[in-house]
C-alpha cells in the first residue's frame, strides 16, 4: 500500500490536471469498521485538509486509495458503467436463461447500443 503521502500527492497532481476538481475513491483499511468504500468529490487543490480526504469518515483509519480521477474523467467512466449496465439487462432479457451468469465480454462491454426506430419522438414534428 502506498504512504498517505503519496496518496495526497496523486490526489494534488489530479487536482492540478482537473483544475480543482477530482473524485476519488478509497477502502477504509480498519477490519472493525463497518465502512467500505468511500467516494470523495474534491474541489480546490493545495488544501492542507487533504489529509483529512483520504480517511474514513466513520472511523478516522486511512483509506486505501482505489483511483483519482478528474471530474471529467470520472463523468467519462460514469457514463462506460452506465452503459455496460445497460447492457448486462438486455443479455439478460434477451438470453434469460442465463440469468446470473455472464461472459466478461458482456459485462466489459461499454458500447452504447443502437436506438430501436420509434424509440424518441421526431423533435422535427414536436409541437404540431
Ligand atoms: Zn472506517
Amino acid at each position: 500500500m502506498s504512504s498517505m503521502l503519496e496518496d495526497i500527492e496523486r490526489i494534488n497532481a489530479k487536482l492540478k490536471e482537473g483544475e480543482g476538481l477530482v473524485s476519488f475513491e478509497g477502502y477504509c483499511t480498519n477490519s472493525n469498521c463497518m465502512a467500505r468504500e468511500i467516494r470523495v468529490h474534491l474541489k480546490n487543490h493545495d488544501d492542507p485538509l487533504l489529509e483529512h480526504a483520504v480517511r474514513c469518515p466513520m472511523c478516522r483509519s486511512r483509506l486505501k486509495l482505489h483511483w483519482v480521477r478528474t471530474y471529467r474523467e470520472e463523468a467519462i467512466e460514469e457514463d462506460k458503467v452506465a452503459r455496460r449496465l445497460v447492457n448486462m439487462q438486455m443479455h439478460y432479457r434477451d438470453y434469460p436463461e442465463r440469468l446470473g451468469v455472464i461472459s466478461a465480454a458482456v459485462l466489459c462491454d461499454d458500447r452504447l447500443p443502437p436506438t430501436p426506430p420509434g424509440w424518441f419522438d421526431d423533435p422535427s414534428k414536436a409541437g404540431g
